[in-house]
């Protein structure tokens, strides 16, 4: 792939994105939490089960891309507000999403990682700000793009001089209607052959089934997926958005114990083959 001048995987390093202690690249990272941040007792409540249970990071929106302009959109500075609560009490660092180029400055104070959107993932003056931003940022792939293209959204991240970017494979538009979208899985190995970034995977957006998200999430530790990030609410039934493939923290904590075993297995197994570390064109 051509001018992946910053991304491409020129030789066999790979970056490590550090967040307070926690290294995507290195480790499997588990992030979780709600869709959207809604109250300060729905946040607190979700954050120390999530805790409780061994995630790794706290995600949660205080602004949101809404596909309808009538749904909940937002809490803005007082959703930034519990998050940073949330964060001190448990210790999680947090990770929201960031969706107008003025307020990247601003929320880069209360976030310890900047999230992109799928429906944001090409708005290029959003991504030189979060490249300026001096935090690490999520991008989402977008729903209808190739990975050439998401990766060139990458670049354009770490050519405004951010080198930490994670990436995230959340699902693609196809013709299946069962689930929300597909989890292109393959997305993860062929990441790593193109580039040397982080990637990991979103079960929730991309499956929109709660009953899939265990396995696929098993999946993508198996894939070499870095991480991944989940949708948890403490009462998904009250939830005000996506309300219906949140885990409840039940769920959650049970998924951990299959998972966590999974992926202390797959570190001790030997180093991929030959074939497999060559690099891509
Ligand atoms: C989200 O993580 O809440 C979200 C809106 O995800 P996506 O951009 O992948 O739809
Ligand atoms: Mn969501």
């Amino acid at each position: 792939m051509k001018n992946l001048k910053l991304v491409g995987r020129a030789t066999e390093a790979r970056t490590i994105v550090r967040v307070s202690g926690v290294e995507f690249g290195h480790d499997f990272v588990v992030i979780a939490g709600p869709c959207s941040v809604e109250s300060e007792a729905q946040l607190l409540d979700t954050a120390r089960a999530v805790k409780a249970a061994g995630a790794d990071m706290l995600r949660g929106g205080a602004f949101k891309p809404r596909t309808s302009p009538y749904a909940f959109q937002r809490l803005g500075l007082q959703g930034l507000k519990i998050l940073e609560k949330a964060r001190q009490e448990t210790g999680l660092p947090i990770i929201t999403e960031v969706v107008d180029p003025r307020d990247v400055s601003w929320v880069a104070e209360f976030a310890d990682v900047l999230q992109i959107g799928t429906r944001n993932m090409q708005n290029f003056s959003l991504l030189k700000e979060v490249g300026k931003s001096g935090r690490p940022v999520l991008l989402k792939r977008g729903m209808y793009s190739k990975l050439e293209e998401w990766l060139n959204c990458a670049e354009y991240i770490l050519s405004e001089g951010n080198p930490d970017v994670i990436l995230c494979e959340r699902g693609i538009r196809t013709f299946e209607t069962y689930t929300r979208n597909t989890l292109d899985l393959s997305a993860v190995p062929a990441i790593k052959e193109l580039s040397h970034l982080p990637i990991i995977i979103d079960p929730t957006h991309s499956t929109g089934r709660i009953s899939l998200i265990e396995s696929m999430s098993m999946a993508a530790a198996a894939a070499g997926a870095d991480g991944m990030i989940v949708e948890v609410h403490h009462k998904p039934e009250n939830a005000l958005c996506d309300a219906d493939q949140a885990l409840t923290p039940d769920i959650f904590a049970n998924m951990m114990k299959r998972l966590r075993p999974l992926t202390s297995f797959l570190n001790k197994l030997p180093p991929e083959s030959a074939g497999k570390m060559k690099l891509a064109k």
